[in-house]
């Protein structure tokens, strides 16, 4: 249960936001209970209006790779805005940050700027639709691709059945051109590909889909889907939103040695900013308006505030040799973690790359979020609220991932496992 004053905000809240809040998963409604409202964080700490403190796995959802507020990332809005927030005319700022995911992920040539995830994921489908022709997507069941329209789309019962709509308000006719297939499994595709191959524009995935828990893809599956969309010239799209920038300098593609022909980014490019990019082959790019004929645009895209500080925190990430600390911080976490359910006699799943980890209350393999369904949820929101009130505040939902910073350090790991281990006790 959070403090009296984040009840009452909440209250208010309800009477003016639609449930509260501006984006769903912040309702709490994934474990039964109602949010705290943040007064102010810094380091690993965010602090509630009731002045309770927690140790945050949430990081603002993956951009908070440094920590809450970084000096050099504060510093340098205040420096950036004295010259202006926003021009809607070319400035440095963006040659500088397309130069840097260029120079970073392997797969991108060229690079345009959005506003959110959500907005490179539908131009980046809207590009491949217009670079082949072709109208149809496939997508997994259990990817989060934000809150596009035709991304919006559950699984239908079988594999070459076409998804339903996941939300009211997107027509059938966009659903229908989404086909939604389990992750990991090998044949669903290649029972697509064999029938309507060349009709498939594209394939969007999150190359370690942490959006259903956190799972990663079998022995060979990338690259599987590499071959299969480069023989039928479909437009393979690796949505690394998520992990681009978190894992590895050049994301989920540079540790596994596989390139997508698009690549969609966001969070951690905007240092805390809203901010997301899409990039890749020049022949594909240049299909975008205003060379080519796929029209995409945004009155605040290439924002100065938002890549300076997105700049900023890259570069604290590369002078700090980031990567290397965060699976080090990872590693501590996952030893302590492994050892507590020993100790427990608990044989939970766990999972973990780098700076991200998903705990599942089961002891099955997880490969696709019908296993993650398959996951104790009673036990994890017993879990979740344990730790909250011992101060340690993990992803509100089970299938979130979670996420450490640069600024988490090792007694904060050892904190996390004290509560840890007392939440174990209780649930
Ligand atoms: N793609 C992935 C993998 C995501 O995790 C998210 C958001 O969490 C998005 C796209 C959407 O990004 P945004 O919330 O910035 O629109």
């Amino acid at each position: 249960m959070v403090g009296p004053l984040s009840q009452k905000l909440f209250a208010k809240a309800k009477t003016v936001i639609p449930g509260g809040v501006n984006s769903p998963v912040r309702a709490f409604k994934n474990v039964d209970g109602d949010p705290f409202f943040v007064r102010r964080a810094a380091g690993s700490r965010i602090t509630d209006v009731d002045d309770k403190t927690y140790i945050d796995y949430v990081g603002t959802w993956g951009p908070a790779i440094l920590g809450h507020a970084p000096i050099t990332i504060t510093q340098t809005i205040h420096e950036v805005a004295k010259d202006g927030v926003s021009f809607g005319t070319p400035c440095p700022w963006e040659i500088q940050m397309a130069q840097k995911i260029v120079d970073w992920v392997p797969s991108v040539e060229k690079v345009r700027m959005t506003n959110s995830g959500t907005e490179a994921t539908m131009s980046a489908i809207r590009l491949a639709r217009g670079f082949t022709g072709r109208d149809k997507i496939i997508k997994f069941d259990g990817c989060y691709h934000g809150h596009v329209d035709h991304l919006l789309v559950a699984a239908g019962s079988g594999a070459l059945t076409h998804g339903e709509p996941d939300s009211a308000g997107v027509p059938k006719d966009f659903s229908n051109q989404t086909i939604v297939l389990p992750y990991n499994d090998f044949e669903a595709i290649q029972t697509v590909f064999d029938s309507i191959g060349d009709e498939i524009a594209a394939i969007i995935l999150e190359p370690f889909p942490a959006n259903a828990g956190f799972v990663f893809p079998r022995e060979g599956y990338l690259q599987f889907l590499r071959d299969i969309t480069t023989k039928h010239g479909t437009v393979l799209i690796f949505d690394e939103v998520m992990t681009g920038f978190r894992l590895a300098k050049g994301g989920v593609q540079e540790l596994v040695g596989i390139t997508p022909d698009l690549t969609c980014m966001g969070k951690v490019i905007g240092g805390g900013l809203p901010v997301g990019a899409f990039g890749g082959r020049s022949d594909i790019m240049d299909c975008v308006a205003p060379i080519g004929p796929v029209y995409q645009a945004g009155t605040l895209s290439g924002n100065p505030l938002a890549l300076a500080a997105g700049l900023a925190q890259l570069q604290a990430l590369e002078d700090a040799d980031g990567y290397t600390q965060l699976e080090n911080k990872g590693a501590q976490l996952e030893a302590g973690i492994k050892g507590l359910l020993k100790d427990h006699g608990l044989d939970f799943t766990f999972h973990r790359a780098g700076s991200m980890f998903c705990l599942f209350f089961t002891d099955k393999e997880m490969w696709n979020v019908s296993d993650v369904n398959g996951a104790d949820m009673d036990a994890f929101k017993r879990f979740f609220w344990a730790l909250l009130d011992d101060g340690v505040y993990l992803g509100p939902s089970p299938y979130e991932t979670n996420f450490i910073s640069l600024a988490h350090s090792a007694g904060d790991i050892d904190d996390t496992l004290d509560a840890m281990s007392k939440a174990f006790k209780k649930i």
